[in-house]
C-alpha cells in the first residue's frame, strides 16, 4: 500500500514538471523579439511578364521599412542588387535580358536599416522581338517602295504580314517592337541603330522578292545561329501557307544579317515573289504572320 502511494506521487511530480516546462518554453517563444525568428516572416516574391519587362512583387514583412531587390540569371549564385531601399512592394524590371530566366530575391530591412529577413528566389522570363517591315520611310524621310509590280509595292504589301506576326507573338506573351502599326515609317538603317539601345532575342526583317523571282519562300541568313532561326521560320510558314519552298539562302552582303553588335539573331525572310505570289501575299497575310510567329516561338522555346 505504501509503495503504491509513493509511485503515484512520483508520477504526479513528473507530470507537473512536464507541464511547467511546456509553459516556460511557450512563454520564451512569445517573448523572443520578432527579428530573431523572422525566418517564418520572409517576403514572398512573385514574378510576371509586364510590358517589355518583368514585374516583381513581394509580400509585406512585419516591422520592415524598406526592401532591397536582387537579380541573378542563376538560381543559386551571382545575385546583384538592382534596387536599394524600395518602400513599395513591387518593381518593374525593364533592364532584364531577353530570353534568359531571371531569378529575384527580396531582403526586408527595418527603419534602422537592420536586415530582418530574406526571401526565397522567384523567377520569370521575358522575350522581346523586333518585327521590321522591309523598306519604307528612310532616315532622310524619303519613301523606299522596295520591289514594284503592277501598282503593288513591297513596302506596303508586307505591312499586313508584319502586323499579323506581331499579333500572334503578342498573344503568346512575347513583347514586340515593330514599324507595322506606323505605316512602315522606319527603314532598316533606323532599326539597326535603334537595336543598339534595345535587348531583343530576334530581329525579323520581312520582304518579298522582285517580279523576276520564282514563286516561294526563301529566308536569308549569314551565320549558323541565323540559319537555325531561318529554318524554324520557313517551317512555321509552310505549316499555314500553301506555297513553294525555295529553301534557305546564305548571303554575306546584307546589313540585317551582318550587324551582330546587338546580340540579337536576325533573319531576312523573303515571303514570295511580288508577281508570282501576289494573290497569296495579299490574301494569306494572316497565315504568313501566324507561321512567322510560330517559327520564332519554336526557335525561342516559347510555348505555342
Ligand atoms: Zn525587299
Amino acid at each position: 500500500m505504501r509503495g503504491k502511494t509513493s509511485a503515484y506521487k512520483h508520477a504526479n511530480k513528473r507530470r507537473l514538471a512536464a507541464v511547467c516546462l511546456t509553459v516556460m518554453l511557450a512563454l520564451l517563444f512569445v517573448m523572443i523579439p520578432a527579428e530573431v525568428h523572422a525566418a517564418g516572416d520572409a517576403p514572398k516574391v512573385s514574378v510576371a511578364v509586364k510590358g517589355e519587362g518583368l514585374r516583381v512583387k513581394w509580400s509585406k514583412v512585419k516591422g520592415a521599412a524598406t526592401y532591397d531587390v536582387y537579380r541573378s540569371y542563376s538560381r543559386t549564385k551571382g545575385y546583384k542588387r538592382i534596387k536599394k531601399g524600395a518602400t513599395g512592394r513591387s518593381l518593374k524590371d525593364v533592364k532584364v535580358a531577353s530570353g534568359k530566366r531571371a531569378y529575384y530575391k527580396v531582403l526586408a530591412r527595418n527603419a534602422a536599416g537592420k536586415r530582418l529577413s530574406g526571401s526565397k528566389a522567384a523567377s520569370g522570363v521575358i522575350y522581346r522581338v523586333y518585327v521590321e517591315t522591309g523598306h519604307g520611310t528612310g532616315i532622310d524621310g524619303t519613301w523606299d517602295p522596295g520591289c514594284i509590280w503592277n501598282g503593288y509595292q513591297e513596302a506596303t504589301l508586307m505591312i499586313p504580314i508584319s502586323r499579323a506576326t506581331a499579333k500572334y507573338l503578342t498573344a503568346r506573351g512575347v513583347y514586340v517592337y515593330t514599324d507595322a502599326y506606323s505605316g512602315n515609317n522606319r527603314n532598316l538603317r533606323w532599326t539597326v541603330s535603334r537595336l543598339q539601345t534595345l535587348d531583343v532575342s530576334v530581329m525579323l526583317n520581312i520582304h518579298c522578292d522582285c517580279q523576276e523571282a520564282p514563286s516561294g519562300t526563301m529566308p536569308l541568313y549569314r551565320y549558323s545561329e541565323q540559319r537555325k532561326l531561318a529554318k524554324y521560320l520557313n517551317r512555321g510558314v509552310h505549316k499555314y501557307v500553301n506555297t513553294t519552298n525555295r529553301g534557305l539562302r546564305k548571303r554575306t552582303d546584307l546589313t540585317t544579317l551582318n550587324d551582330t553588335t546587338n546580340n540579337c539573331v536576325a533573319c531576312l525572310f523573303e515571303t514570295g515573289s511580288i508577281k508570282a505570289d501576289n494573290w497569296t501575299l495579299r490574301t494569306r497575310y494572316n497565315a504568313y504572320g501566324k507561321g512567322l510567329a510560330r517559327g520564332i516561338c519554336d526557335y525561342l522555346g516559347v510555348k505555342w
